[in-house]
This record gives C-alpha cells, structure tokens and sequence, in this order.
C-alpha cells in the first residue's frame, strides 16, 4: 500500500536501527536484499556504553554490540553509522575517537531527552554543560584531517552557518521530511514526542493500510509544515541564531504550561555550540551566511 502513495520522482530511504546485539548474516542478506541500511546505537567505549545499554541481564551488551558493527562492515553500503546519546559523565574525545575508530560514514550525538517540565540532567544548570561537551567532540572532529565521517549536528550547524539546507529535523527552520515506521508497522512522526506524553507520537496509521501521504497531511503532523519561524517562541523568533538553531528539535522544546512555544530546554548549549562552531569557521576563512550572522 505504502508505495501507492509515493510519486514517482520521489526516493524512500529506509534505514533500521538497532543496538547491533542481535545482527546476523541472516538478517544482513535480508538488509541487503531490500536495500534497507542499517544504523547502530553505541554511547562509546564499553565503560560509557554500559551507562545506559545493559542486557535484561544486566550484563554488558557492548562485545555483541561491536560484534553486530564488525559484521555490517563487512557489506559495503549497509553500515549507515552510529548513534551515541550523549551522557556528560563520558569524555566526549574518548567517545568520538572509539567511535571514529569503527569508520562508520556518520556519527549521530542525540541529546538525552528532556523537556521544560522533565529537564535532562546536569552538574552545574549555569554552565551549558552539553554545548561544551558537543563542542570538544566538534575540536577532536576538526583535528584529524584524516577522517572521513561526518558528525551530523556539527555538519548540520556548518552547513545552515553557511546558508546551506540541513539534513535533520533537531536544527535550522525546514519542515521535518521523514517519518518513523515501528517495527509494527505503524507509521509515527517523531518518535521521540512519545518522552512528552505517551501517545503523543500516535498517529493511528500503518504501513499495511496507509499511505505516506495520510502521514504528510495528518493534523496532528500539520504544524511540520509551517517552515521559517511562525511556529516558534517569540524568544526564538528574535533569536540572531535562529536560522541556524530553528528552536531546537521539537520535543525539547515541550512545556505543558506552554506547549511548543518555548525554546529548547538546551538553548544555552545550543547557543554556545553554534558560536563554537562559527567562531572556528571564522578563524578558518569561512564567510557566515547572511541570515545565520543574524543579520536578516
Ligand atoms: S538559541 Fe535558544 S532562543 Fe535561539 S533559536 Fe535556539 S532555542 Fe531559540
């Protein structure tokens, strides 16, 4: 039914994440036969990753995790990186260089989830504790010419500093393009809404007898298409770093008192990676975009 709705010109990517435990040559032959590429969730070296990646054992899953990694490496095309969840309590160089060290073609940091009414964790709420942390991994990134991964929300905040289009849905003012399908079939728009309020991600679609254009033009997924700042606080819209931030990814920008209208619950680390990022950028010749130099 899915492919219905799908107009010709238009391509569908499908990628699949996983914790890499359960990874086979089995499962790998099927990836491949469906042109499905495959992402891997690890938080860093086995110390970092044992944080918040346990069995039901509660044992390491690091070694199967690894394990899964090495096996995908070895199908050109299938590895589409890995995905750490930042925790403040690893060193960011430790886990960008262990993860560097897997070759993958992209590295994803997310942000722990959190919104205004269950804000994430930190040591000193004064001091943008993830920005800084982001911002080392941006450092170790830089000094290695040698590699050749990307990490995504740093490529994101060069690409919009410099005028160009983003490609996720946490930064910049685009509308969001991609949908998540569960393992059920059912079709959600961000996943993650459901840290605001099980249920929130729900749209009652599914791949069996749904088409994507349900999901584009569902109200509850309308206000993805607002693009620019309309659907922002007015403390974002005044923002001079909005065209690169946009806010913020969605669900962090959560409070029940205010619904979506706030900034990011991580707008000072926000604010202090984008003019990290920048003030390299300078320093190495770059021209800033007009509107990311806030000047528009
Ligand atoms: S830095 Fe803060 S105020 Fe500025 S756009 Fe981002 S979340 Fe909004």
């Amino acid at each position: 039914m899915l492919k219905d709705g799908i107009p010709s010109d238009v391509e569908v990517r499908f990628e699949l994440q996983t914790n890499g435990t359960l990874v086979s040559e089995a499962w790998l032959d099927l990836f491949e036969q469906y042109a499905v590429t495959v992402g891997v969730s690890l938080d860093g070296p086995p110390a970092a990753n044992d944080r918040h990646r346990l069995t039901h054992a509660s044992r390491s899953s690091t070694a199967s995790a690894v394990r899964g990694i090495e096996l995908l490496r070895s199908r050109p095309g299938l590895f589409a990186g890995l995905l750490a969840v930042v925790d403040l309590a690893n060193d960011p160089v430790e886990v960008h260089d262990y993860l560097a060290s897997f070759e993958p073609p992209v590295i994803d940091f997310g942000l722990p989830h959190g919104t205004h009414d269950a804000p994430p964790d930190r040591n000193d709420p004064a001091v943008p504790e993830y920005g800084v942390w982001m911002s080392r991994v941006y450092d170790a990134w830089l000094a290695r010419p040698e590699y050749q991964h990307s990490v995504r929300m740093l490529e994101d905040i060069v690409a919009l500093s410099s005028g160009a289009r983003g490609a996720v849905e946490t930064l910049g003012l685009a509308p969001p393009a991609s949908v998540v399908i569960e393992s059920d079939g059912s079709v959600e728009g961000v996943d993650t809404l459901r840290s605001v309020e099980e249920g929130e991600s729900w749209l009652g679609l599914d791949v069996f007898s749904d088409s994507f254009d349900a999901a584009i033009h569902h109200p509850k997924l309308l206000h993805r298409q607002e693009s620019g700042t309309a659907a922002l606080s007015e403390e974002c819209q005044r923002c001079p770093l909005v065209a690169v931030c946009g806010g913020g990814y969605q669900p962090h920008r959560f409070s029940a008192a205010r619904g979506y209208r706030n900034p990011s619950v991580y707008c000072a680390d926000l604010a202090y990676l984008i003019r990290h990022v920048q003030g390299s950028l300078q320093r190495h010749g770059w021209a800033l975009g007009a509107a990311a130099a806030g000047s528009s």
